[in-house]
């Protein structure tokens, strides 16, 4: 059986550093059949969630118990930790939840940016469009402020099921975040959320 390209999420690699000192990493790397991640509870972003939990966090992960590996005839424990997680745009989006290029906040790793013509970073102190040739204006999340967004998105759904909000209001609040409510998702999972920090790159210049 034959797919296009079109049939797939974006291939994803991801990094490993085991050694800051002598900056030693390698790279695995990954595809999945979209027509597969339709049909799992929580997309692509929950199969991320589980691969990475495994890889990383498992019985025999990276960051936690070491994977072994025979060196000169004998066993020694590698330790590592994921440093960057590759993909494209779309990879991106459905990895985190995130409404992509094309949304209010048209980069991830940026709580600055604004989409081009949306009228609204001049309405905000701090707030700049993706087009803004001043790097230094682009502001990166710390892992508590994506933390208390993503929860703030939890929380909306919650209110919004319960009728507190109407669902226009819950729509309003995701769309200005630029992210979706995926309780499985990778950033739902606390002890792998903040790769969404760390490991994700800026999607512009
Ligand atoms: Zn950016």
């Amino acid at each position: 059986m034959s797919h296009s390209i079109s049939d797939f999420v974006a291939p994803f690699s991801g990094e490993l550093a085991y050694d800051p000192a002598v900056v030693e990493r390698f790279r695995f790397v990954g595809v999945a059949q979209q027509t597969c991640t339709a049909q799992v509870d929580g997309g692509w972003s929950s199969m991320l969630r589980i691969f990475l939990d495994k890889l990383l966090l498992g019985p025999s992960g990276f960051e936690v118990a070491g994977v072994p590996l025979p060196v000169d005839g004998r066993d020694q424990l590698l330790f590592a930790r994921l440093t960057n997680l590759l993909s494209d745009g779309d990879g991106h989006r459905l990895a985190l939840d995130w409404r992509g290029a094309s949304g209010l906040k048209p980069c991830f790793k940026h709580w600055s940016v604004f989409k081009k013509d949306s009228n609204l970073a001049s309405r905000k102190p701090g707030f700049v469009e993706i087009d803004c040739s001043s790097s230094a204006l682009f502001r990166s999340w710390t892992c508590e402020q994506l933390y208390q967004v993503v929860d703030g998105v939890a929380a909306a759904h919650e209110a919004a099921q319960a009728g507190t909000i109407t669902k226009a209001m819950f729509e309003d609040m995701t769309a200005s975040v630029g992210l979706n409510f995926n309780p499985r998702g990778l950033l739902s999972d606390t002890p792998l959320r903040y790769l969404c920090v760390t490991a994700v790159p800026s999607s512009h210049p």
